[in-house]
């Protein structure tokens, strides 16, 4: 198995591939003012197995479409949809998310929990920009600093995996500065990453590894998660996740 497929072995029997909360996926719903009622098209890109999704489709009158270019975590998705009655509300596109299927001004809300880091928050926003509706509604999660100045040894990793790791300050400017009004702005808590994300995965490896007979590819990656969890554990009031929720100016 090569890594990519290996990650997704990791990943697809998780309810999240990233730090996030049903609570908080709901949290931004409210802090945005979605009225429930209002027919809605949304699409939620980069949705994994398909946790916002299914929350949007529970709590709202949406039709989504939630694209991710892996089409495993899509089947995933589907057959969650299905069990929870939801398939008819969510259509799911195997797609990159720099070649999205949308119209231009064609949807009321983009949602993307976890995944713009892919390719790059501000090319995210100023490229997906086009896809909303004028005033529609932006909410993206993103890995942020939570304090000025986070230790060099944190600094120093999540530089090296993300550039563009940033304040929220810098990440709402980035909004304005491209088109869009925020309206609002959390971190997620520690659950979202301890109890969410990062236990069920740490609780998997050991049959990760047993499915893939312990090889050095599988062990690699269960080193670099077991490190990058180590650091969160350490430094977690320094890192966090940012909701982070704009809409689009409308022009003139
Ligand atoms: N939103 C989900 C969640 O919160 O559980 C998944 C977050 S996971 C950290 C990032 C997701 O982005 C993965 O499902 C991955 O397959 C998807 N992804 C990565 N690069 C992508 C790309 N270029 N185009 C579309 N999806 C991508």
């Amino acid at each position: 198995m090569n890594d990519m497929a290996l990650l997704v072995d990791l990943h697809k029997g998780a309810l999240r591939q990233g730090p996030g909360g049903d609570a908080q996926t709901e949290q931004a719903l409210q802090l945005a003012g979605v009225d429930r009622d209002q027919p809605l098209h949304i699409a939620d890109i980069g949705c994994g197995t398909g946790a916002s999704s299914l929350v949007l489709a529970r709590l709202l009158n949406a039709h989504i479409t939630a694209v991710d270019f892996l089409q495993d975590f899509l089947d995933v998705l589907q057959a969650r949809a299905r069990a929870q009655g939801l398939d008819d509300r969510i259509q799911s596109q195997c797609r990159t998310m720099d070649d999205l299927p949308f119209e231009e001004a064609s949807l009321d809300v983009i949602w993307s929990e976890g995944a713009i880091y892919n390719i790059g928050f501000e090319r995210g926003v100023r490229e997906w920009a086009r896809f909303l509706k004028p005033g529609g509604l932006l909410v993206v999660s993103e890995i942020s600093w939570l304090t000025a100045a986070p230790p060099d040894e944190l600094r120093g990793h999540w530089e090296k995996v993300y550039p563009e790791i940033d304040s929220p300050s810098a990440k709402l400017g980035l909004l304005e500065r491209n088109g869009y009004a925020p309206q609002g702005y959390f971190a997620l808590p520690d659950s979202c990453w301890l109890d969410n994300y990062y236990s069920p995965m740490e609780a998997g490896f050991g049959a990760f590894l047993e499915r893939n007979g312990n090889s050095e590819a599988a062990q690699a990656i269960v080193a670099a998660e077991r490190r990058e969890i180590a650091l969160y554990r350490r430094y977690r009031t320094h890192l966090g996740y940012g909701m982070y929720i704009a809409r689009k100016c409308h022009p003139g």
